[in-house]
């Protein structure tokens, strides 16, 4: 290494005078000893070329460019190939990585609700899917034949596809107020990856009847199994009335109106 201000040479190198030589063209100059003018200079000249090569060699690394169809980013990719400089920063038209995930799950959404009902396939958004699929808990409401039942398939669909479940059951609820009625075991209602309960709060139930209804639920809750309300309900006064307060915790923070013109 040599400061060519001070002229100091510092090396570990067993071959230095070689390499210098190699290096620079000419033989080294006595250590620490005073270069004139023109040495400097000449060693700056030498410094320039290389720096030069340097950056000759860099520019011509192809640097693949892509641009992102979708989204208009750039990522920037070196492959290290030293070809013709015209070459470089060629621009390849590619979706970024972010764009196909992206697309991915838009597709998976579009695919989800291809069984929707088509009336009301232009309700449902992008977030209330994610949400139905993700909640533990939700409620969907909404007037007669506006696809409830269907979109609650659906999500059992989708999940089974996706093996976020293994088991789930549709029921009205009046089947399970029968089942217990007849000490019949709730054990699927309370062990099915996913329960969806139609027509919740169509009867009227004793106390005993809905307390056990509301156990089955809170033992799906506590073991982290989920379950989807279906409610005929128009508005939200209506399905405050249908969700007994001792449960609409549970729910509170999934509850999605399907609306649309009846399909019946
Ligand atoms: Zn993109």
């Amino acid at each position: 290494m040599i400061n060519i201000r001070t002229g100091e040479v510092k090396t570990n190198q067993k071959n230095f005078y070689d390499d210098y030589k190699r290096t620079y063209g000419f033989e080294p100059l006595k250590i620490q000893t005073e270069y004139t003018k023109e040495e400097i200079a000449s060693m700056e000249e030498l410094e320039r070329k290389r720096e030069e090569k340097r950056i000759e060699k860099e520019s011509r690394m192809v640097i693949f460019k892509y641009r992102c169809t979708v989204c208009g980013s750039i990522t920037e990719d070196e492959d290290g190939l030293i070809i013709d400089p015209e070459e470089t920063a060629e621009f390849k038209e590619i979706k970024c990585e972010k764009c196909q995930k992206e697309e991915q799950i838009q597709k998976r959404f579009y695919d989800f609700i291809k069984d929707v009902p088509i009336i009301f396939r232009d309700n449902l958004n992008f977030n209330q899917n994610k949400k139905l699929l993700t909640e533990r808990n939700s409620i969907l409401y909404g007037a007669y034949g506006v696809g409830k039942t269907t979109t609650a398939y659906s999500i059992a669909k989708e999940l089974w596809m996706d093996q976020k479940i293994k088991s789930f059951k549709v029921v009205r609820e009046i089947q399970i107020l029968n089942d217990l009625r007849s000490d019949i075991s709730d054990y699927e209602y309370k062990n099915a990856d996913l329960l969806v309960i139609d027509e919740f709060g169509k009867v009227n139930n004793t106390d005993f009847t809905k307390a056990q209804v509301f156990n089955i639920i809170d033992y799906r809750n506590d073991w982290d199994k989920k379950t989807i309300l279906i409610c005929n309900a128009s508005t939200t006064e209506e399905l405050s009335k249908i969700i007994p307060v001792a449960i609409q915790d549970r729910f509170k923070k999934c509850v999605i109106k399907l609306e649309g013109k009846t399909k019946r």
